[in-house]
């Protein structure tokens, strides 16, 4: 069954892929979101910290999860403290 559900999951992946922009909030604190979690109810969006806190619970439920929090640190990370890696 699962070869007759790739041009959905195709068509599914090219939507969400939109990335988040500065208009995106995290739903817990209103940070930027970095990461998107597809569920069927909805989409929550989550900074990189929140993100983190939650991911264990919303693992089980999600159908699709964008983390763009390479981002992150592609735009803050330039300067101070981003000789972490
Ligand atoms: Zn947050």
């Amino acid at each position: 069954m699962d070869a007759d559900l790739g041009w959905l999951t195709d068509i599914v992946n090219t939507t969400m892929s939109a990335p988040l922009t500065v208009a995106d909030r995290c739903d817990r604190c209103g940070a930027q979101a970095y990461v998107r979690v597809v569920l069927d109810a909805g989409d929550l969006l989550f900074c990189a910290h929140h993100a983190r806190e939650h991911a264990p619970k919303f693992a089980d439920v999600a159908t699709h999860v964008q983390d763009e929090t390479d981002r992150l640190h592609a735009e803050h990370g330039a300067g101070a403290g981003a000789a972490a890696r």
